[in-house]
């Protein structure tokens, strides 16, 4: 072996050695108890919540195969109860992957029916739905309720929102950060559509906002995003009417009461973005 061949071996020895290592300690995996029987489960910077009932276990999000199996054997140990449910938030593969770790045990998938035409068309690595809904859901499984609204367009198409009552718990994934900026350039996005679901979200009767990224937060949280959302939205549309191009935009949006928010530094100069695109898109009729 030469001298090249033997550093390069060893270079990947230990780029495959540190990756192993630090894929372990990366992976943080925690369940806390939100309220009643209502708990959060964290896996990294995803979280999902899970609802213990006497009849079974109704989980949300399954975020990985790997979480999944996680969660389920974690679940049988402290609670001695098999998932009943799988309800996924919306299609994206981070959130929705892993379905199959409790279907192939019998639980039923609910989700929207276009993240099920979503999931089947994109071969998403989780389980297909079993049962579909439009608009409103109820799920009752030993006595305690959860309550699934489709609230429209905004961060996906097919997003829905979980209350459960009892708990005053509203579980709602990628579109409401607490006080934290939307994700980078809004990806899957639709505007305006996305304000009027923080409206809608507004009029539900919940006190604690779980999201699917953070810490938890409160309705308060959810009003202070929908005008972040709208300061940008406003602030945009007005600039790209202006026939202001992308840079001008991007200096011309003051979202400065802000500030203080999470990722702002980073990720606001990319909502701009992605909010002049998606404007720029509609005004041109597409
Ligand atoms: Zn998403």
């Amino acid at each position: 072996m030469n001298r090249l061949m033997t550093c390069a071996l060893a270079a990947l020895i230990m780029l495959c050695g540190g990756n192993a290592s630090l894929a372990q300690s990366e992976v943080k995996r925690e369940i806390t108890r939100i309220s009643g029987d209502l708990y959060r489960f964290q896996n990294k910077f995803h979280y999902s919540v899970f609802l213990v009932t006497p009849e079974g276990v109704i989980v949300t999000d399954p975020i990985n195969a790997d979480a999944a199996k996680w969660l389920k054997t974690e679940i049988a140990d402290r609670f001695g109860k098999s998932v009943r449910y799988v309800i996924l938030s919306h299609d994206h593969v981070d959130h929705s992957s892993g379905g199959e770790v409790f279907a192939q045990d019998g639980a039923l998938v609910v989700a929207h029916e276009k993240a099920k035409s979503t999931i089947i068309g994109e071969n998403r690595p989780t389980a297909v739905p079993t049962i579909t809904f439009h608009k409103k859901m109820t799920i009752e499984l030993g006595g305690k309720t959860v309550e699934l609204r489709y609230l429209g367009k905004n961060h996906s198409d097919n997003m829905i929102v979980m209350n459960f009552p009892a708990e005053r718990t509203l579980y709602a994934v990628d579109f409401i950060p607490v006080k934290t900026v939307a994700y980078k350039t809004l990806s899957d996005a639709y505007l305006p559509g996305w304000i009027k679901s923080l409206r809608r979200v507004e009029h539900m009767d919940f006190d604690i906002l779980a999201p699917g990224h953070g810490n938890l937060g409160t309705k308060a949280d959810v009003t202070a995003f929908r005008e972040y959302m709208t300061d940008l939205y406003d602030q945009v549309l007005e600039q790209a009417r202006l026939g202001k191009s992308l840079e001008e935009t991007k200096a011309a949006v003051d979202l400065s009461k802000y500030k203080d928010w999470g990722q702002f530094e980073a990720w606001s100069p990319l909502n701009i973005e992605g909010a002049y695109t998606r404007i720029q898109l509609h005004r041109r009729g597409n």
